[in-house]
């Protein structure tokens, strides 16, 4: 994802002290990054739909025709549910380590609150709180960022917008290479 500020004020928290609402914080006196704000707001948009496929598990199984653009109008059966479910939960064990992915698990996959959390791996809320913050900012930003197939924007990963890219780097992808995408609840057990 390129950002730039028209992408970053929409999903910054205006209440940010760092950002004040802009999205973009200046680092190493000259550059614009965009906030962590902006990238926690986008992890929790990418779990909420994560809990959204989860929840219309009876659907499963509905393969979408989907167009990828290039010379040939390509299109490809897709499912595009699983794949989802099964690259948030693969970017999210390659991204964190093993500490922070047992929180990850626990707390937003496997909804256990807060304080039971705590409780188990041994941390005060000072702690436990911070290590979420973390991860949050972690992943957004890695979902947004990852290549070839960044999970945010949701319409773009969904198949509402087509980048004038995509089609080729699905092509470059041979399909018994994505297939172990389809293997999605295990995965977070
Ligand atoms: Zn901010």
């Amino acid at each position: 994802m390129q950002w730039d500020r028209s992408n970053t004020i929409g999903m910054a928290t205006e209440t940010c002290k760092y950002c004040e609402g802009q999205g973009t914080r200046v680092v190493y006196k000259t550059k614009a990054s965009p906030c962590n704000c902006v990238f926690r707001a986008i992890f929790r948009a990418c779990l909420t739909r994560f809990r959204d496929c989860t929840a219309t598990g009876a659907a499963f199984g509905t393969v979408s025709w989907e167009f990828c653009s290039g010379p040939g109008g390509r299109r490809v059966y897709s499912r595009k549910q699983e794949e989802y479910m099964a690259d948030f939960c693969l970017v999210s064990r390659r991204v964190l380590d093993a500490e922070d992915h047992r929180l990850f698990r626990y707390y937003f996959l496997l909804g256990a609150d807060w304080q039971l959390c705590a409780r188990q791996l041994k941390m005060d809320r000072g702690n436990f709180f911070h290590a979420i913050y973390r991860i949050e900012r972690m992943l957004g930003r890695a979902f947004s960022e990852i290549r070839p197939y960044p999970l945010y924007p949701l319409d773009e990963y969904f198949g509402g917008t087509v980048r004038k890219d995509a089609g080729r780097a699905l092509e470059a992808v041979p399909s018994q290479d994505r297939h172990h995408l389809q293997v999605p609840l295990r995965l977070i057990a």
